[in-house]
């Protein structure tokens, strides 16, 4: 039987939108679709007054893939945008990632001989090799004042278990380096959509058809008649009716306030590492894109429970949530017109870069 469309892709998020405009340069006819009021899942910027709100967070571009970063240079121009967030932490400010500057903050130490010397003994007093958990991982790479100072409490609450409790690699995602360079990033190519992301959905999508506000789950049995293959870009556990049990995912509530001042900051991210502040961090939106607005908007990010109800923004990629998802992941292979992708459909704390790279990969392999 003749499908209306080739592909029906659920979310318009980075995922989906890459494969559409990918489909559609092969002359397939695709329909995206999404529960929001808006394309671009969480890379979406609002507009107000001239800044560009990350509405789900902070955006920043970076890889060190040549052809990502030609390829979303296709769509968009990108500022200069370096991150280099700061973090607070007992009333006093710290420069991320960790590196000179930190350790002269920390210690006063000025070459990094000297904090290399305060590392080192304070790794090897600690004394694990093999690190099981976020904590040995951490002690065992910067050592016991950075990760009081820096690492326990933000990580606790921005994942809301214990740092014992968590996977390792999520603290690799740090760079820790013995030069002062406070870049957050160890990529090549790092910056900003100039106009914001919404410049680089809008050019994904600019000839597919896109329907919003429409709820896949909810007229599930029409939406899988309409078309010849499924793109699924959601939670996969939602997907197969949560059978073997749900996946855990980490939620966030994002306050944003505008505020009749110009700076408020001075700084596009600031950390907050107590647990005495409830939010991780504020994004002064207008510092990604060096604004010179009157006015400022800033957004507080508070880490938060999820639950069925809530919006799922990181995988808890640890190995009773991975153990599970293998099993999904085996039942979605049985599925052979559905292509799972993206970070809730793989269950992988994917970056923007690496989403792309992913769809475009299995573009690939759909149209050999
Ligand atoms: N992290 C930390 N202190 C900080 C910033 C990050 O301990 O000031 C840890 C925390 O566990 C966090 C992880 O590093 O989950 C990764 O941080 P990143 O900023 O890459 O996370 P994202 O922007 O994806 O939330």
């Amino acid at each position: 039987m003749n499908k209306k469309y080739d592909y029906l892709i659920v979310g318009a998020g980075l995922y989906g939108s890459t494969f559409a405009y990918e489909a559609a340069k092969k002359g397939k006819k695709c329909l995206v679709i999404d529960k929001r009021t808006h394309k671009g899942g969480n890379v979406y910027c609002e507009e107000n007054k001239g800044i560009n709100i990350h509405k789900y967070g902070a955006h920043i571009f970076h890889t060190n893939d040549k052809e990502i970063w030609d390829y979303v240079n296709q769509f968009a121009e990108f500022n200069n945008y370096t991150n280099s967030p700061v973090s607070i932490s007992k009333g006093k400010l710290y420069n991320l990632p960790f590196n000179m500057n930190t350790f002269n903050q920390l210690w006063g130490v000025i070459t990094p001989k000297e904090a290399k010397s305060i590392i080192n003994e304070q790794i090897e007093k600690y004394g694990v090799k093999k690190p099981k958990n976020l904590e040995e991982q951490a002690l065992s790479l910067i050592g016991k004042d950075v990760y009081e100072t820096l690492i326990k409490e933000y990580t606790e609450k921005q994942w809301g278990r214990k740092a014992t409790e968590l996977p390792a690699f999520i603290i690799k995602r740090l760079p820790v380096r013995y030069t002062y360079d406070n870049n957050y990033f160890k990529d090549r190519y790092q910056g900003i959509p100039i106009g914001g992301y919404n410049v680089i959905i809008e050019a994904l999508l600019k000839d597919i058809e896109v329907k919003l506000n429409v709820d896949f789950f909810k007229e599930r049995e029409k939406f899988e008649q309409l078309a010849t293959k499924i793109v699924f870009t959601g939670k996969i556990d939602e997907y197969f009716n949560y059978e073997f049990g749900e996946l855990e995912y980490r939620s966030l509530r994002f306050e944003h306030e505008e505020l009749e001042e110009d700076n408020y900051q001075g700084n596009a991210v600031v950390n907050y590492n107590d647990l005495d502040y409830k939010f991780t961090r504020i994004i002064e939106h207008k510092h990604f894109e060096f604004g010179t607005q009157k006015n400022t908007i800033i957004t507080r990010e508070y880490p938060e429970n999820w639950n069925r109800e809530k919006e799922a923004y990181y995988p808890v990629n640890d190995e009773a949530n991975s153990a599970l998802y293998k099993k999904y992941k085996k039942l979605s292979e049985s599925k052979n017109n559905v292509i799972f992708g993206g970070r809730l459909a793989e269950y992988k704390y994917y970056d923007m870069h690496q989403v792309i790279a992913a769809s475009l990969k299995r573009v690939k392999k759909e149209f050999l």
